[in-house]
């Protein structure tokens, strides 16, 4: 027999070995060698109250063995002579359109502008020690796109959109620790995704899929409405069947290409903010109610806020806790910033990007001219303000928390963990007033929601620029471009995806929709 259980298990009790089929076998009144296994399906901390509880939801297996099948088993067929569909683009949308092509039995051709993780590595430390960006291969474009080098925090509220679950037990097929599919706050860390993303290409190459780094596509070749051919920047053409676009929020000459190429696209609204930093023991205290450092059992500790500021929503967004603020720009001329943490979240701070809602309707009148590129050519604007107020390099304008509400400029600035360093700078004058007054009334309000979160301690550093894409290419309802056959717009760089796991539901979805339409 197997009974689903609710199980609350505080600090000194999740110290003992067998706390869980002690507690299963008193709350079902069994006798404990009656209990086979106790399988847990999902574990998450409860810490609004003083006494922290870890709350279980567990199979109780009674008399009989706990299988071992997995819920999915993946299996990939030689498409080596199937018919093609290309995929732009190898981040988590365009990784999992091509396993999904091959699944179905096509051969996906997968053509990436960066280069192979390891490779990938040398430009990302140019970046940090020599603020030299290259602008095929950084902290968003290359193998695995910006799911590489990302925090890899799994969580999506996109949970209608596809089987969610699939993707997850994909992810530990490819080497992740199944512990992501019982935490209720999944995240594998920077230190660990890199060798997951090999062994997913290695599954595409193994099966005749083939994954061409160092190829950006520059052109699309339309006749009569219908996508012939794809343009390599080496010139070379390559004649398509379909086209899963999946390029990311940050490929805006691909932006540029659709439209000078008069290929429709929307303005869509957006986010934009600073990244805050915060040493990681002052959020443990706060969220575990206790003082000096957190019990060894409790993971660096996360929160989520959000206020609303005269009809538009302030909000962290990507926290990571025990982790590290990177330079995320994808070309000279600009600073942008992310945040992103190892497996085991052991740095000592605690930083989250506090964004802004921009509405484009209504937020952008100066912008209008740029028409559906008015949202794109604001966060250049942004970006660009933050390279030169940090001193025209990667350093990053930084402010202390308190010193950019009160307006006034910091005298000297905290430790922080962005490495390129930062530039002590007005932000609360430099930022449009749109963001920057909002930001204010947002930080003071979050000072009120979590105590000791309002502090001099804690250094913001700009700009928080790429949440969300500002362009929208739109599809129909079979997810093709509605005025080009053959071309589906995907992940998050179509607008239809906002993290990893939608924008890797995203591909599988177009690879469907394209292999469909053929
Ligand atoms: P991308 O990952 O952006 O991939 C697009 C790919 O297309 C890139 O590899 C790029 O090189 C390639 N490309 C672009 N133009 C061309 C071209 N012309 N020709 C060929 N190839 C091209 N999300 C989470 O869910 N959790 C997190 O914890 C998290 N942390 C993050 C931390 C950082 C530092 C960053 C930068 C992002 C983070 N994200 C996180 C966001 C997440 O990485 C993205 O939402 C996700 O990667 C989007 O997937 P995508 O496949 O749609 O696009």
């Amino acid at each position: 027999m197997v009974k689903e259980l609710q199980l609350r298990v505080n600090l000194v009790e999740e110290r003992k070995d067998n706390v869980l089929q002690l507690k299963a076998a008193k709350k079902l009144g069994i006798n404990i060698a009656d209990i086979t296994s106790v399988k847990v399906l999902r574990k998450s901390i409860d810490a609004r109250k003083k006494e922290v509880i870890f709350n279980y939801k567990v199979a109780v297996y009674i008399n009989e063995p706990q299988p071992d099948t997995p819920d999915y088993i993946f299996e990939y067929q030689d498409v080596s002579n199937a018919k093609e569909i290309h995929i732009v683009g190898f981040g988590p949308a365009g990784m999992y359109a091509a396993l999904r092509c091959i699944e179905l039995g096509y051969k996906p051709i997968v053509l990436e502008r960066g280069k192979n993780v390891q490779d990938r590595r040398r430009d990302l430390r140019a970046i940090n020690q020599f603020h030299e960006v290259n602008p095929d291969s950084n902290y968003c474009f290359g193998e695995g796109g910006a799911g590489t080098y990302s925090d890899g925090k799994l969580y999506t509220r996109s949970l209608k959109r596809g089987d969610v679950r699939k993707i997850f037990e994909n992810l530990v097929y490819h080497g992740a620790t199944d512990q992501i599919l019982v935490d209720a706050h999944p995240h594998i860390g920077t230190n660990k995704l890199p060798k997951i993303i090999q062994n997913i290409r290695e599954t595409i190459l193994k099966h005749g899929g083939e994954v061409h780094f160092e190829t950006r596509v520059t052109d699309f070749i339309v006749k009569n409405n219908k996508l012939q051919a794809i343009q390599l920047q080496n010139g070379t053409e390559m004649a398509v069947n379909a086209v899963v676009l999946a390029t990311g929020h940050s490929a805006r000459d691909i932006y540029e290409l659709l439209h000078k190429k008069d290929i429709l696209l929307k303005a869509k609204s957006f986010a934009m903010g600073v990244r805050i930093e915060h040493p990681q023991e002052i959020i443990d205290q706060i969220q575990y109610s206790c003082t000096g450092q957190r019990d060894e059992l409790l993971p660096a500790a996360a929160y989520s806020l959000v206020h609303q500021v005269g009809n538009r929503g302030v909000y962290s967004f990507c926290m990571c806790p025990g982790g590290f603020i990177v330079p995320a720009a994808t070309a000279n001329g600009e600073v942008v910033v992310n945040g992103m943490s190892p497996s085991r979240r052991n740095n000592k701070f605690a930083n989250s990007g506090i964004v802004v809602e921009i509405n484009v309707d209504k937020d952008l009148p100066k912008y209008e001219k740029y028409g559906v590129l008015k949202g794109l050519q604001y966060q250049k604007d942004l970006e660009k303000l933050a390279f030169n107020a940090g001193g025209r390099s990667q350093v990053a304008p930084a402010q202390r928390l308190t010193d950019f509400v009160e307006g006034r400029l910091s005298s000297s600035l905290n430790d922080c963990s962005y490495q390129p360093g930062l530039n002590s700078s007005p932000l609360h004058s430099l930022l449009p007033k749109l963001i920057g007054s909002r930001l204010r009334k947002g930080f003071a309000a979050f000072g009120q929601k979590m105590h000791g979160y309002y502090t001099a301690e804690a250094n913001i550093v700009g700009v928080e620029s790429r949440t969300s894409s500002p362009v929208n290419i739109p599809r129909k309802e079979n997810l093709e471009h509605p005025q080009i056959e053959g071309l589906f717009p995907c992940g998050e760089g179509g607008g239809y995806a906002g993290g990893i796991i939608s924008a890797a539901m995203d591909g599988e979805r177009c690879a469907e929709a394209a292999i469909t339409n053929l």
